[in-house]
Formats: structure tokens, sequence, C-alpha cells
């Protein structure tokens, strides 16, 4: 692959033993801080642009156009990449975006203030939409990305969360900044890269890759597949990961997609008051909700990792 990328964030980010809660849930447990990159408030997102706006920067990229949910940490991260490199930043918003044959979840939804905030520090243009399946929010990024082009800018559009292989391939490589004798890693799973990458570089060592779903999409684990063949394709090692190779539970999504669960803000309150770590409600606290419960449930021996990818912006999203 050609291999651009600039640099963004601080890396790498710490790695370190969480003493009391691995004492108190009797497991070896470590965490690896990507809430602490040190770029536009930290989080995964900061790795997959790197390389994403590398990409841009090469094709003369003037906007970039992306989508999320209002709450998105990637809109929020992409703007911080868009000002330090003088890009405009248009994102396609909805507060609540869906899965649509499951319907809009019936649970409130803070979507204003938090990330929001961040968003118009970093100078956003934020397009609201009316809440509606992910694909009616694809279809207005599209639409913003053609109105652009018809009047003569230079576009380059990002996937959800930034969710293409070269996003996956930045996970990829960041599995190096880990010591190879972790039994499991632990990791939200949304738009897949992150668990892509780390599943990609770990497959065929002995440490398991546990990814806990964020959300309820049922072709989620194929997108991941999808995402790892696209680092094969990308780097020319030929990994084959099959869908039987990844694991993904998808036992602690809880209402939906940017839904809080209760198990969620459980875990939560245990990481604050064990570790004074702050996990986002979205999906660091059911990632942790996932880990607790495969540990309760004796699926965790040896030394766990848990994959911290940030998000404490919405801690403090208002209705
Ligand atoms: C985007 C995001 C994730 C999910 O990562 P994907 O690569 O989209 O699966 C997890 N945690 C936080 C805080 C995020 O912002």
């Amino acid at each position: 692959m050609d291999g651009g990328r600039i640099r963004l964030c601080q890396l790498p980010t710490p790695v370190h033993q969480l003493h009391r809660l691995s004492q108190e849930l009797d497991i070896d447990l470590w965490i690896k801080r990507d809430d602490l990159t040190g770029f536009a408030g930290g989080g995964n997102k900061g790795r997959k642009l790197e390389y994403l706006m590398a990409q841009a920067l090469k094709q003369n990229a003037e906007v970039i156009v992306t989508c999320g949910s209002r709450q998105s940490n990637f809109v929020r991260q992409l703007g911080g990449a868009c000002a330090v490199l003088g890009l405009r930043c248009v994102a396609a918003v909805m507060r609540l975006p869906y899965e649509g044959p499951l319907g809009k979840p019936a649970a409130p939804c803070p979507a204003e203030g938090g990330n929001v905030v961040l968003d118009d520090l970093f100078g956003v243009e934020l397009y609201l939409y009316d809440d509606g399946p992910w694909e009616d929010l694809f279809g207005h990024a599209s639409d913003l990305a053609a109105r652009e082009r018809e009047n003569g800018r230079s576009v380059f559009e990002v996937p959800i969360g930034g969710s293409s292989p070269l996003g996956a391939f930045a996970f990829a490589e960041a599995a190096c900044e880990v010591e190879t004798d972790f039994d499991a890693i632990v990791v939200p799973t949304s738009s897949g890269s992150t668990h892509a990458g780390l599943a990609w570089a770990f497959h065929g060592t002995s440490t398991k890759v546990f990814g806990i779903a964020c959300d309820p999409e049922q072709d989620l684990l194929d997108d991941v597949c999808r995402l790892a063949g696209g680092i094969d394709e990308l780097t020319g090692t030929k990994k084959g990961l099959l869908l039987q190779d990844l694991s993904l539970n998808r036992e602690y999504v809880g209402e939906g997609y940017g839904v809080a669960s209760r198990a969620g803000i459980e875990a939560q309150r245990l990481m604050a008051r064990r570790e004074a770590i702050l996990l986002d409600p979205v999906y660091s606290a059911k990632a942790f909700s996932g880990l607790l419960g495969l540990a309760r449930s004796g699926e965790l021996g040896g030394k766990t990792l848990f994959w911290h990818t940030g998000g404490f912006p919405s801690l403090f999203a208002t209705p």
C-alpha cells in the first residue's frame, strides 16, 4: 500500500494495569488509553484520521463530507483534523439514526451539548436532519457532497465512523503498540474498523479479540469481516479472516444505538468509582459492561486488555 500518514495523535497511547478492578474482578485487567490521544478531545477516530486525511490531502480535497449521529465522536475528531489542515468539514447528522427494520428506540437520547459544542469550536458545518434510518442519513451526506461538487469544490467523502479499509488498517498498526502477552482484548464495535484492525492484527496469535456490539445492526459482523478483508488487499498480506474467526457479542447493545443501557451505566460508575476513568454511554460503557459480563461468566482468564476508545464529551450531552 502507499503508506500515506499524517501525524495528529500523540502515540503510543498509554497502557496500564487497573489495580483496583483487577482485585475486585479477580482478573488481570489492563487498559489501552486511546481516550488519551491528545487530539481533538481524544478517542479512537484520531488514528483512522491520520491515514484518511493523508489520502484526502493527496487528492487535493477542499471539503471533507461525512455523516453521523449528532453526538458523533467521529464528526468531532474529523472537525479537529480539518481545522489543523485548513479544510472545510461538512457533516450530515441526525439526533438518533436507527436501524430501519428495528425502528427508532423509544428511550430518550440526549443529543445536544457535548460533542456539538466541540463541533462548533472546530468549525464543523453541521446539517441536522429529522431522525430516520441510517440509509437516509447516508443519502443526505451524498447530497451534501454532490452540492459541493456542483459548486466546483474538490470533495473527499468519508464513510460513517471512518470505517474504510484504510481506517481499519490504522488499528492493525495500533496493535503494534501493545505487548503480545494478552489473552483477551475487549473493544466496542459499531462501524467496525476498530474491531477489524485489531482482529486482523491478532489473527493466528494467542490473543483473542472480543468485540462488544454497540449497535443492533444485523450485518455488523459482515462489516467487520469485509473491513478485515480490505486490510488484506491494502497490505498484500492475505490473512483471509472468516466470520468464524471473529467474536462479536450482541448482548450489551441495550435498546439501541446511542441509547444508554442500564448495564452500561453500572459499568461506567464502577470504572469511575474504582479507577477515576471516564467511559461514554454510547460505546465504551457498553463495551465495559460486556467485559464485566465475560469476566463474571468465566470467559476471561489470564491477562485482559480493555481498549478504551474515548467518547467522554457525550457524558455532557443534554436532551
Ligand atoms: C466510533 C467509536 C467507537 C466504535 O468504533 P468503530 O470503529 O466505529 O467500530 C467506539 N468508541 C467510541 C468512543 C467511538 O467514538
